[in-house]
């Protein structure tokens, strides 16, 4: 029986959409976060062979690169002409809301959850409610123990409230930058039957956490979380973690067996 080392079985595999991708639409006062126009990681998306690909920005809530939503008329314009210059790949508009202590969990409002085709969802540093100093803190090991816990019931809340509360396509990155019940969140996707990420730019959820995850009946997703062109459609780093982890990969819902490609 010949045994395929983990590059092979990843040659074995493609990725077929990419749903988490950030642009130029993502700026701050001094400057742009994601480094391409969305026309750009439409290209990059066909030149990987992915049939979709969506767009999104950090949501409004983020103080040095939330979107204005004011913009979104403008992206769509912009996704519009991007399908009719690169065919075959399908333009999704999305956002990353920030998940901050808020009732609702989250920096976008339902009103607006209307102007996008899928919302994600992740915790991210630089909002107002996101006990920002202490996550950073703890997540360098400046804390003690104590304050983890506390941290981690406040962080869990507010995620199973944006959970529980919305239509949340993918939790993105979950567990990164702050301490989380990664159980809890766990059993909330599952029951709300939201996406968990595995993100080629973090490196949470780790492989361990994907071990723990596993255990629940919820779907995963691999995203790039692209911020220039050029990183759209990664994903190796993503299956590797979930090799490691002996995830069974058709629970991953954007990966298809290359045979199987037409
Ligand atoms: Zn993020
Ligand atoms: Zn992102």
């Amino acid at each position: 029986m010949t045994i395929l080392t983990a590059s092979q079985i990843i040659q074995q595999y493609r990725l077929t959409r990419d749903m988490h991708t950030h642009t130029v639409c993502s700026h701050g006062i001094f400057y742009a976060h994601g480094k391409g126009t969305i026309l750009e990681n439409v290209r990059a998306a066909a030149a990987r062979g992915l049939c979709e690909v969506a767009i999104t920005d950090h949501g409004p809530g983020h103080q040095l690169y939330g979107l204005d939503q004011a913009n979104l008329p403008r992206m769509r314009e912009e996704i519009a002409r991007a399908m009719e210059l690169v065919p075959g790949v399908k333009v999704w508009l999305g956002v990353e809301a920030n998940i901050v202590d808020t009732p609702s969990g989250l920096d976008v409002s339902e009103d607006y959850f209307s102007q996008y085709d899928l919302v994600l969802a992740g915790y991210h540093y630089g909002t107002a409610k996101g006990h920002m100093l202490g996550n950073w803190m703890t997540s360098h090991r400046l804390t003690p123990s104590g304050s983890r816990a506390s941290l981690s019931a406040h962080n869990t809340d507010m995620t199973l409230r944006a959970l529980y509360g919305h239509d949340i396509m993918t939790l993105t990155h979950p567990c990164d930058k702050g301490p989380f019940d990664l159980r809890a969140l766990c059993k909330a996707c599952e029951e709300t039957n939201t996406l968990m990420e595995i993100n080629t730019r973090h490196r949470h959820l780790t492989a361990d956490e994907l071990r723990t995850a596993m255990e629940y009946d919820v779907r995963f997703i691999i995203d790039s979380d692209a911020h220039r062109p050029q990183e759209v459609g990664n994903y190796a780093g993503g299956m590797l973690r979930a090799l490691h982890a002996g995830l069974d990969l058709t629970r991953i819902v954007n990966i298809e067996p290359v045979s199987s490609f037409k």
